[in-house]
């Protein structure tokens, strides 16, 4: 899916990588994980002891991968990254494991997506820190035991309900992340902005704030195409209004809706009546992946209040018709 306002990471995304914070000082907002992780940290630290396995849940864009780097900094140890999907047999994992050093952070990005041989010998690393391997087929296979050095797991999900109960109860700090307000994604901006150089007034800053999903992600990359359509311009300084012209011409509106989003809610309403509709009927109506549509378009709408989760599907609220300038049909009578 490629969307401006999309929380996901685009393949090429580099300048991201410049921009994140290095330390939990530098991140902004999610007080209450950052509180708690504090206090976990500096308690291992203390200890010399690996920290606790971190789950970390939440829609695309909001922080994980970045708070995953900062544990692992605050903790003076190293950091390795894999993914869910990229782990196709038990052996890929185990040679992660068997190469990490005591304390290191091991992070796994879309750990839902984790294949069940894998899960299953992620169990004893992570609780006995022990690699139960089986080699050779057949009557000749054995299985051997590898006692590995104590590791610190942090995962990230979309989607904490996906993961199966037993590998969700072995993480000892699950933290969920929030969607950002307006004011922290203004820090955000200010801070990638002073790192890129470039001149952007608060009014400016506050602009894009206002349209970028309550998503750190989101406002960075706003940023940098407000940025270019400033230089076009001749713009010196990213102003309120340098700012709003680029976002009208990125089609994403005052809400922080992209096009995509109002199809979303277009088809909803036009071809289901509001709803209740199931999310595949509805990903298949915009053409669009299930997942991408849970995963990225529902969590903001919901929390916004544009729409609504019901047993029976999805529905939309009062404010999705009033934002597409649309009459409510009123209500059936019970
Ligand atoms: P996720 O892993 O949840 O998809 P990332 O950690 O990759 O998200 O963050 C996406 C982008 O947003 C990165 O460029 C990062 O620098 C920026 N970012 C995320 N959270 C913050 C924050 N709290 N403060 C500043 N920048 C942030």
């Amino acid at each position: 899916m490629t969307r401006i306002i999309s929380g996901e990471a685009a393949p090429a995304e580099a300048p991201d990588k410049a921009l994140r914070p290095q330390t939990l000082a530098e991140f902004v907002g999610q007080q209450a994980a950052k509180g708690n992780l504090k206090v976990f940290i500096d308690a291992a630290r203390e200890r010399g002891e690996a920290l606790d396995h971190v789950l970390l849940f939440g829609p695309p864009g909001l922080g994980k991968t970045t708070l995953a780097q900062i544990v692992a900094r605050e903790l003076g140890v190293n950091f390795r990254a894999t993914s869910g999907p990229v782990l196709a047999k038990a052996g890929d994992l185990a040679a992660i494991l068997t190469n990490l050093e005591p304390n290191d952070v091991l992070f796994i990005d879309e750990i839902h997506r984790l294949a069940a041989n894998v899960e299953e010998i992620l169990y004893p690393a992570m609780e006995d820190h022990v690699l139960d391997l089986v080699i050779g087929e057949g009557p000749s296979a054995r299985s051997i035991r590898i006692d590995l050095a104590p590791f610190t797991l942090v995962a990230a999900t979309t989607r904490a309900g996906l993961l199966a109960t037993p590998l969700r109860d072995r993480f000892g700090i699950p933290l969920r992340l929030e969607f950002y307000s307006k004011d922290e994604l203004q820090q955000v901006l200010t801070q990638a902005a002073r790192k890129m150089n470039l001149s952007l007034a608060p009014d400016g800053a506050a602009e894009i704030a206002a349209r970028a999903r309550g998503t750190p992600r989101v406002a960075g990359r706003l940023l940098r195409r407000v940025r270019d359509f400033a230089s076009a311009d001749g713009s010196p300084v990213i102003d309120q209004k340098t700012a709003a012209k680029a976002l009208a011409r990125l089609e994403v509106d005052e809400a922080g809706l992209d096009s995509l989003d109002r199809r979303y809610l277009r088809a909803l309403i036009d071809n289901y009546g509001g709803g209740p509709a199931g999310v595949e009927t509805l990903a298949y109506a915009i053409a669009e992946a299930r997942d991408a549509v849970e995963d990225v378009i529902e969590p903001f709408l919901l929390q916004q209040g544009f729409i609504q989760r019901t047993p029976r599907g999805r529905m939309a609220c009062g404010k999705a018709y009033g934002h597409l300038g649309l009459t409510e049909p009123p209500k059936a009578k019970l």
